[in-house]
């Protein structure tokens, strides 16, 4: 078996190495390291938690150990999805480069401009980067990529999802064409493999087998419940939710809670908390700083529960989470084996439960195909729905009582607005009755401040305004992920959210576009007349091949 001191890497690198504990390459590290040295560019299958972000950041160490960053011009480039997995990047940096001279900046939204512009100036070994804050400081004339030997493309298929694509191409095309390139994707989806023909050159192909779906590590249950009623079921799978967290009391030191979309994610998190629970939110429309403190007193122990969006907790590095909790069952089969590859990790033993209602049947089946297995079944604790209160919630009264979520009331034009607004991640009327968890509802989504919205065109090169422009585009673009909907759950939920449905405006919308594609007056077949233009000059000169010329 390969050991890391079989690799030609620079010995204070293999110190470093030694260090963290590690004696043995990962397979995808023994894979893909001895290519990355050679300097050939390299074409990573793998997804997170293979180790994949070491088999590119030890070579960059030993490859440019060598040699001195000039101003502005970053030696090497790693691109990242999100600001925590750009972070995670630099913290492995920090790791194994501990023994070297070798240098990093850290480009993300939400942090000041100023600092970032400061580390560049001085110089860089590597500079690693979300691509929308690495666009807004190439185009504000601080940094030049022409520098660039090896350049990082991480969870590529996350950046597709995110809408990052023309983004990354761009980038390919302000970096030598020259340079290394080092690709990692957990999937190769047609839009990616285009990417990679059209960037790399003849690439060493590593690929480790799918993430280990199943890893027995995990202990997996699937708790199914038929809700009292449809307009109960969001009430009562806070309860079941309740109710399992109590049962796993005993082994439970920490878990993260999923929800699918971000609305859910606060009221789950406000509702925990007001049951006592030790919870935190966590998704793309939280502050930045917010985020990083909530995920590091996650880290640290100081947070029991972490609820999270998928792309908010997506190949975050957690070592030891004893329980996962899927609140919702993701219609994203992958989605699952990411969600639940958070715990059970490095041989620790964890527990995952899904909580799913008929609704959600067709999703289990996509995910169970994937998984190559039936789920296990679980059992609710008993008398789980208890205190769910058995009243109808609109007969509590209170603002948006409707279904402990904002705006909720049936059909009224409050309801509609109100959820309109959320959709576009602005803030909402909050109506915190904590006394009834079933009306704790807020919406902490940031509006931006005077100062934190778009500038204006032409102003748009003031720090300031960068930052919040920056920070703007990669929470929408989080958000455009985290809101996706599911109209076969949203139908479920018709009753919680009045006529607000997103299907209704959907509808209409495309109704909408139905009807600008029609041609009004002329159906769908134009006379070919139509199409030809005029000749005001001179005379038309009919065509006997066409039969009936224009006659102007
Ligand atoms: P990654 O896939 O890069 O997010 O890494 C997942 C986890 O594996 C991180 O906690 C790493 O610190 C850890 N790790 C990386 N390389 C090794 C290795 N060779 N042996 C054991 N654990 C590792």
């Amino acid at each position: 078996m390969t050991k890391f001191s079989d690799l030609a890497l620079d010995p204070r690198v293999l110190d470093a190495v030694a260090e963290a504990g590690y004696e043995t390459p990962t397979p995808i590290q023994a894979q893909a390291i001895p290519p990355a040295l050679e300097g050939r560019d390299v074409l990573g299958i793998a997804q997170t938690g293979t180790g994949k972000t070491a088999s590119f950041v030890l070579p960059i160490i030993t490859r440019l150990s060598q040699g001195r960053a000039r101003a502005r011009m970053p030696r090497s480039l790693v691109l990242a999805p999100t600001r925590e997995l750009a972070a995670q990047v630099a913290e492995s940096f920090d790791k194994y480069a501990k023994n070297t001279k070798f240098t990093k900046a850290l480009l993300i939204g939400g942090v000041s401009f100023g600092d970032q512009d400061k580390a560049i100036d001085r110089g860089v070994d590597v500079l690693i980067a979300t691509p929308g804050r690495l666009l807004d400081h190439h185009e504000r004339g601080k940094l030049l990529l022409t520098g660039v030997e090896i350049m990082v493309v991480d969870e590529a298929d996350r950046m597709l999802d995110m809408g990052f694509i023309p983004d990354i191409e761009r980038i390919f095309q302000l970096t030598p064409a020259r340079k290394q390139t080092l690709f990692f994707s957990a999937t190769m989806a047609p839009e990616i493999e285009r990417i990679t023909k059209a960037f790399l050159k003849d690439p060493a192909k590593v690929e480790v087998a799918r993430q280990a779906t199943t890893s027995t590590t995990i202990e997996q249950k699937l708790v199914k419940f038929t809700p009292t009623r449809r307009d109960r079921a969001f009430a009562e799978k806070r309860a079941a939710l309740r109710a399992l967290i109590r049962a796993e009391a005993d082994t439970l030191t920490n878990a993260i809670i999923f929800c699918n979309r971000k609305m859910d994610v606060d009221v789950v998190a406000k509702s925990l908390k007001a049951h006592g629970f030790h919870a935190a939110p966590i998704h793309g429309d939280l502050d930045q700083s917010v985020r990083t403190r909530t995920l590091d007193s996650f880290r640290e122990g100081s947070l029991t529960l972490l609820v999270a969006s998928d792309v908010a907790a997506r190949g975050l590095d957690i070592p030891a989470v004893s329980h996962v909790f899927n609140f919702d069952v993701p219609s994203h089969p992958e989605d699952y084996v990411h969600r639940i590859g958070r715990t059970g990790r490095a041989g620790r033993l964890g527990k995952a439960f899904t909580l799913a209602t008929p609704a959600d049947d067709k999703y289990l089946g996509a995910i169970e195909s994937l998984v190559k297995m039936a789920i296990p079944a679980g059992e609710l604790p008993e008398g789980a729905l208890d205190d769910a209160s058995d009243r109808p919630e609109a007969a509590r009264g209170g603002r948006g009582a409707s279904s402990g979520r904002p705006g909720a009331g049936r059909g009224g034009s409050r309801s509609r607005s109100s959820h309109t607004r959320e959709d576009r991640a602005e803030p909402v009327a909050v109506a915190d009755e904590a006394e009834s968890e079933d009306v704790v509802v807020a919406t902490p989504a940031p509006r931006p401040t005077r100062d934190q919205r778009p500038a204006p065109r032409g102003e748009d090169r003031q720090p300031a305004r960068d930052t919040a422009r920056d920070t703007a585009r990669e929470s929408a673009r989080e958000s455009a992920r985290e809101s996706v909907r599911d109209p076969v759950r949203e139908g479920g939920r018709s009753g919680e959210r009045g006529n607000d449905r997103p299907n209704d405006r959907e509808r209409h919308r495309s109704d909408r576009s139905d009807r600008g594609e029609r041609v009004v007056g002329l159906g769908d077949h134009m006379p070919d007349f139509l199409t030809r233009s005029f000749r005001l000059t001179e005379p038309a000169t009919p065509d006997p091949a066409e039969g009936d010329a224009p006659d102007a």
